[in-house]
Formats: structure tokens, sequence, C-alpha cells
């Protein structure tokens, strides 16, 4: 959603909140799309505290659908967003960019929610994600889904040093 918090830090003590379904369907990171499992309820609250700057809780709880690192079946990942900051609506963006502190999910007086949900999972981001522990992946030759069916291959990979020894013994076998 988009707040525009005009009205709010024209007054210092003035609160609003609100509260409301998210929109947000999907997070890009790293040039992957990552959909959201269902929508999610997003609360913030907004505080003035005078001289243009005002408090800003946001909390919102995000499953995202991000595939499982060995066998890429997705998983229900969440993301428990918990973000809590006093912005002066002061500066501009070219300050705040001057100030390496800069703040994509403002606009203005403008505070984009789905945005700021966004920057948050991104800096939460797992390195890995696993459907379970002990996951066995996939197959590395028929491509197969090893938790959900068996496969016959030969899962045994050869160490290219071992094809050596072996075309040395069968060498030694030809004589
Ligand atoms: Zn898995
Ligand atoms: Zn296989």
């Amino acid at each position: 959603m988009l707040i525009d918090v005009t009205g709010i830090i024209a007054k210092i003590g003035t609160v609003s909140e609100f509260s409301e379904k998210s929109s947000l369907e999907s997070v890009s990171f790293y040039g992957n799309s990552y959909r959201t499992a269902s929508p999610f309820d997003v609360y913030v609250k907004i505080r003035s505290t005078g001289d243009r700057k005002a408090q800003i809780d946001l909390n919102a709880l995000v499953s995202l659908l991000i595939p499982c690192d060995r066998c890429l079946e997705d998983v229900s990942y969440d993301f428990d967003i918990s973000y809590s900051r006093e912005i002066d609506f002061n500066e501009n963006s070219k300050d705040r960019c001057d100030n390496m502190d800069e703040l994509s999910f403002i606009d203005g007086t403008q505070v984009n929610t789905d945005r700021l949900i966004t920057d948050e999972i991104i800096l939460d981001f797992p390195m890995q994600v696993l459907c379970r522990p002990d996951c066995k992946g996939l197959c590395k030759k028929c491509g197969c889904n090893l938790n959900k069916s068996k496969c016959d291959c030969d899962q045994f990979i050869p160490d290219p040093r071992m094809s050596v020894i072996g075309d040395i013994f069968k060498n030694f076998k030809e004589v």
C-alpha cells in the first residue's frame, strides 16, 4: 500500500495505524522471482515525532515460495518482518543518497509498504533452503526426485584419478 504521511507529520504526536492485506505477489532477487504463498496482513503504525519526522513501525509475516536447493520443489519460507525506524521527511532522496542511507520505499512524503517489505526480505534472504534436512535431491543421471521415487541409475560417480588406475590395471591384465 501507499501511505502519504503529509497529514501525519504536520502535527507532532499524530498517530495513524493501517492494516491491510498486501497485494505483493512476488519478490525479485538476483534475477529470480519468488511468489508469495498467499496474501498476507500488513500492519503499519506511523507516529509524528515533530519537525517533519515520523516513527514508522511495520509488521508482516510473509511466506515466499523458494525452491529447495537440492530437489527444486517449492518450499514455503517465512519472513517475520518487524521494521521500526524514525524517518526524517525533510531529507529528499538525494540527501539520503549522499548520506549512504537510501530508502527506496520513501518517495517524497509517500511510504510504499510493498517496497519496504521487499527490501527487508532481500536483506534477510536465506543462503540455502531445504525442503527437509535430509532431502535426497535429484538423481544426477535421470533427474528424478529421489525423495519421491527410486531409480536404477548407478549413483557412483567415478573419480577421474581412479579411471587412470583402472586403465593401468586393464593394461597390466592384457600383458
Ligand atoms: Zn528438497
Ligand atoms: Zn536416476
